[in-house]
Protein backbone atom coordinates (compact mmCIF):
# COMPACT_ATOMS: atom_id res chain seq x y z
CA UNK A 1 0.00 0.00 0.00
CA UNK A 2 1.19 3.18 -1.00
CA UNK A 3 1.89 5.34 2.50
CA UNK A 4 -0.05 8.38 3.17
CA UNK A 5 1.82 11.61 3.01
CA UNK A 6 0.68 13.67 5.20
CA UNK A 7 1.87 11.26 8.41
CA UNK A 8 4.41 11.39 10.30
CA UNK A 9 7.45 9.63 10.36
CA UNK A 10 6.81 6.13 11.62
CA UNK A 11 9.07 4.62 14.04
CA UNK A 12 8.07 1.12 13.04
CA UNK A 13 8.17 1.08 9.77
CA UNK A 14 10.80 -1.70 8.40
CA UNK A 15 14.01 0.26 7.47
CA UNK A 16 13.86 1.70 10.86
CA UNK A 17 13.73 -1.92 11.99
CA UNK A 18 16.36 -2.62 10.26
CA UNK A 19 18.33 0.09 11.37
CA UNK A 20 17.72 -0.70 14.81
CA UNK A 21 19.24 -4.19 14.43
CA UNK A 22 15.72 -5.76 14.74
CA UNK A 23 15.53 -7.31 10.94
CA UNK A 24 18.66 -8.10 9.56
CA UNK A 25 19.95 -7.09 6.10
CA UNK A 26 22.40 -7.85 3.58
CA UNK A 27 24.36 -4.58 4.30
CA UNK A 28 26.80 -3.30 1.09
CA UNK A 29 28.25 -0.46 3.01
CA UNK A 30 27.36 0.92 6.14
CA UNK A 31 28.75 4.50 7.10
CA UNK A 32 28.11 7.04 9.81
CA UNK A 33 24.90 8.61 8.04
CA UNK A 34 23.75 5.95 5.59
CA UNK A 35 23.05 2.37 5.24
CA UNK A 36 23.43 0.43 1.98
CA UNK A 37 21.51 -3.18 1.66
CA UNK A 38 20.10 -5.42 -0.79
CA UNK A 39 16.20 -5.01 -1.60
CA UNK A 40 14.67 -8.53 -0.52
CA UNK A 41 12.77 -8.44 -4.25
CA UNK A 42 15.60 -7.52 -6.47
CA UNK A 43 14.41 -5.96 -9.97
CA UNK A 44 17.75 -6.44 -11.73
CA UNK A 45 20.93 -8.16 -11.09
CA UNK A 46 22.38 -5.06 -9.20
CA UNK A 47 19.13 -3.86 -6.64
CA UNK A 48 20.54 -2.30 -3.52
CA UNK A 49 18.94 0.58 -1.44
CA UNK A 50 20.40 3.27 0.15
CA UNK A 51 18.97 4.93 3.30
CA UNK A 52 19.73 7.54 5.90
CA UNK A 53 20.01 6.94 9.51
CA UNK A 54 18.34 10.04 10.46
CA UNK A 55 14.48 9.30 10.83
CA UNK A 56 13.35 11.15 7.60
CA UNK A 57 10.36 9.90 5.56
CA UNK A 58 11.19 11.14 1.70
CA UNK A 59 13.28 12.72 -0.41
CA UNK A 60 12.26 16.00 0.07
CA UNK A 61 11.57 15.55 3.64
CA UNK A 62 15.73 14.73 3.95
CA UNK A 63 16.32 17.54 1.71
CA UNK A 64 14.82 20.22 3.78
CA UNK A 65 15.95 19.11 7.35
CA UNK A 66 18.94 16.96 7.09
CA UNK A 67 22.14 18.72 7.94
CA UNK A 68 25.12 19.06 5.19
CA UNK A 69 26.78 15.97 6.93
CA UNK A 70 24.30 13.14 6.52
CA UNK A 71 23.35 14.78 2.59
CA UNK A 72 27.32 14.65 1.78
CA UNK A 73 27.47 11.10 3.46
CA UNK A 74 24.12 9.98 1.67
CA UNK A 75 25.21 10.86 -1.85
CA UNK A 76 28.42 9.94 -1.48
CA UNK A 77 27.70 6.31 0.01
CA UNK A 78 24.83 6.30 -3.40
CA UNK A 79 28.06 7.00 -5.51
CA UNK A 80 30.63 4.66 -3.51
CA UNK A 81 27.72 1.74 -4.15
CA UNK A 82 27.66 2.43 -7.92
CA UNK A 83 31.45 1.71 -7.67
CA UNK A 84 31.01 -1.54 -5.43
CA UNK A 85 28.51 -3.32 -7.64
CA UNK A 86 30.44 -2.30 -10.74
CA UNK A 87 27.94 -0.56 -12.12
CA UNK A 88 29.29 2.66 -12.44
CA UNK A 89 30.78 4.47 -15.89
CA UNK A 90 34.36 3.78 -14.68
CA UNK A 91 33.34 0.03 -14.56
CA UNK A 92 29.91 -1.20 -15.80
CA UNK A 93 27.29 0.13 -17.86
CA UNK A 94 25.13 2.60 -15.98
CA UNK A 95 22.63 2.47 -13.26
CA UNK A 96 19.29 4.30 -12.66
CA UNK A 97 18.26 6.00 -8.71
CA UNK A 98 15.05 5.81 -7.92
CA UNK A 99 13.64 7.91 -4.84
CA UNK A 100 9.43 6.66 -4.59
CA UNK A 101 7.96 9.36 -2.57
CA UNK A 102 3.98 9.50 -1.66
CA UNK A 103 0.87 8.15 -3.25
CA UNK A 104 1.53 8.98 -6.62
CA UNK A 105 5.12 7.96 -6.17
CA UNK A 106 4.08 4.49 -5.15
CA UNK A 107 6.58 4.40 -1.84
CA UNK A 108 5.62 1.39 0.14
CA UNK A 109 7.87 1.99 2.80
CA UNK A 110 7.85 5.79 4.49
CA UNK A 111 11.70 6.10 5.21
CA UNK A 112 13.68 7.46 2.35
CA UNK A 113 15.13 4.93 0.40
CA UNK A 114 17.26 5.41 -3.15
CA UNK A 115 17.54 2.26 -5.26
CA UNK A 116 20.12 1.70 -6.89
CA UNK A 117 19.72 -0.45 -10.30
CA UNK A 118 21.42 -1.88 -12.51
CA UNK A 119 23.83 -4.63 -14.15
CA UNK A 120 20.91 -5.18 -17.40
CA UNK A 121 19.46 -2.73 -19.79
CA UNK A 122 16.86 -1.14 -17.66
CA UNK A 123 14.21 -0.32 -20.40
CA UNK A 124 12.64 3.48 -20.58
CA UNK A 125 11.90 4.83 -17.43
CA UNK A 126 8.32 5.09 -17.21
CA UNK A 127 5.32 2.75 -18.83
CA UNK A 128 2.61 4.83 -20.39
CA UNK A 129 0.25 5.38 -18.15
P1 LIG B 1 9.35 1.52 -2.40
O1 LIG B 1 8.19 0.99 -3.20
O2 LIG B 1 10.18 2.51 -3.19
O3 LIG B 1 8.92 2.06 -1.06
O4 LIG B 1 10.33 0.31 -2.20
C1 LIG B 1 10.42 -0.45 -1.02
C2 LIG B 1 11.41 -1.54 -1.32
O5 LIG B 1 11.80 -2.12 -0.10
C3 LIG B 1 10.91 -2.66 -2.22
O6 LIG B 1 11.72 -2.76 -3.38
C4 LIG B 1 11.02 -3.92 -1.34
O7 LIG B 1 11.40 -5.06 -2.05
C5 LIG B 1 12.08 -3.48 -0.33
N1 LIG B 1 12.04 -4.16 0.96
C6 LIG B 1 10.98 -4.33 1.77
N2 LIG B 1 11.36 -4.99 2.90
C7 LIG B 1 12.68 -5.21 2.79
C8 LIG B 1 13.65 -5.83 3.63
N3 LIG B 1 13.32 -6.36 4.82
N4 LIG B 1 14.93 -5.90 3.21
C9 LIG B 1 15.27 -5.38 2.01
N5 LIG B 1 14.40 -4.76 1.17
C10 LIG B 1 13.13 -4.69 1.55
Amino acid sequence: MPIDPTAPYDDDNIFAKILRGEIPNTTVIETEHSLAFHDITPQAPTHVLVIPKGAYVSFDHFASEAGEAEIIDYVRTIGQVAQMCGVDLGEGGGFRLISNAGRDGVQEVPHLHVHVLGGRGLGRMLQPA
